[in-house]
């Protein structure tokens, strides 16, 4: 197993096939216009599939879809009948907002995709429109419940203090119903979250503290995974997880990179930089060479970002708006949350 300075294995690829999103959240995208990612760079559904063989080489066995709004991307279910044919691809995954699910879904699950998260805020058609500045939340819950009852169905939602704090057992409920595991991400000063403030973080303890009010016990279920969620049971048998990166990251067992819709590959959500692995691919470097590039980085890997950031004492937004635009890759919407 190919391991880095920290013995973090190299696993899990997130791969953005797009920048673009049908969507503005005022956490992510709070802007209406962007610094797009020119459309000649965007990789090829062949050359992603042909990246991950190489990331599978070096024992990657976990993909992950992710954009900006993947369902954006032209004919994905071509790329999910590519990367499932990889037999060493065991898990392969979808993150969307829903808008384009119910269209999509069929052809998707029929490519061979393995599980979808579909993610959502509010259940409040009104807070959905002020949080994302658009008006499809009757779409997003119509695309949920196209896939009601698929095996690994999660709903993502980030819980953002005075804006869906409010909202978190109506949710669980809400999973209940679609047959989805519910789970709850503290907002993050990721790029893109150019107004984040460390009040608006509802940590883990908090949202432990809701849920006990309202369910009792709550029982955590111990796992050794690399998964970010820590999952808990309540006594009904429903489970749920919380993604403490901001109050408690667990760095410490990620195997998680990220590859641009233009073929940057970084190694951490906070990284700066990236290695470009478009421009080898592009000049035609041999496989060996592509091995060589991505083993040389990982093996010194040591990036600690979230951790490193909850040592800063006065937390602001990581990277601001100008910075921002003068380097697209640092959004969170280019890198794949
Ligand atoms: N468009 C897809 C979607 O909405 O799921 C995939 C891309 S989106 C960037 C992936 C995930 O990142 C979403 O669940 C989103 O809520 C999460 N995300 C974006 N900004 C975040 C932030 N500042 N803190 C925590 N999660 C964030």
């Amino acid at each position: 197993m190919i391991t880095d300075a920290h013995g973090r294995p190299l696993r899990n690829v997130r791969v953005s096939v797009t920048d673009r999103c049908n969507l503005r959240c005022q956490y992510c995208m709070p802007e209406e216009e962007y610094v797009w990612l020119p459309r000649d760079d965007i990789l090829s559904f062949e050359e992603i599939a042909y990246l991950v063989d190489v990331f599978a080489d070096l024992g990657a066995d976990k993909v992950r879809l992710t954009g900006g709004e993947p369902l954006l991307r032209k004919d994905l279910h071509r790329l999910v009948a590519l990367l499932s044919s990889n037999a060493r691809i065991r898990d392969l995954a979808l993150t969307t907002n829903g808008i384009l699910l119910a269209e999509q879904g069929g052809a998707l699950r029929a490519a061979g995709l393995h599980r979808v998260t579909v993610s959502l805020d509010t259940l409040s058609p009104v807070r959905f429109r002020a949080l994302t500045r658009r008006e499809t939340h009757g779409r997003v819950l119509e695309g949920i419940e196209s896939v009601a009852g698929w095996p690994g169905l999660k709903i993502d939602t980030v819980v953002i203090r005075g804006v869906n704090d409010d909202e978190i057992e109506n949710l669980v409920e809400y999973g209940r119903t679609v047959g989805g595991e519910v789970r709850f991400i503290e907002y993050m000063d990721v790029g893109g979250a150019t107004t984040w403030s460390p009040g608006q973080v509802m940590s883990r303890r908090e949202m432990l503290e809701v849920l006990t009010r309202r369910y009792g016990r709550i029982e955590p279920i111990i796992e050794d995974t690399s998964a970010p969620a820590e999952r808990f049971r309540l006594s009904d048998g429903t489970i749920f997880g919380i993604i403490a990166s901001t109050t408690s990251p667990f760095c410490r067992t990620c195997d998680r990179s990220r590859l641009t819709a233009d073929g940057v590959w970084y190694l951490c959500l906070y990284a700066r930089h990236g290695t470009d692995l478009r421009k080898a691919l592009r000049r035609g470097a041999p496989r060996e060479e592509m091995k060589a590039m991505i083993l040389s980085r990982w093996r010194v890997r040591s990036d600690r970002g979230a951790e490193e950031r909850l040592a800063v004492g006065e937390r602001r937004p990581l990277i601001q708006v100008g910075e921002l635009k003068r380097d697209p890759h640092l959004e969170m919407h280019t890198r794949g949350g």
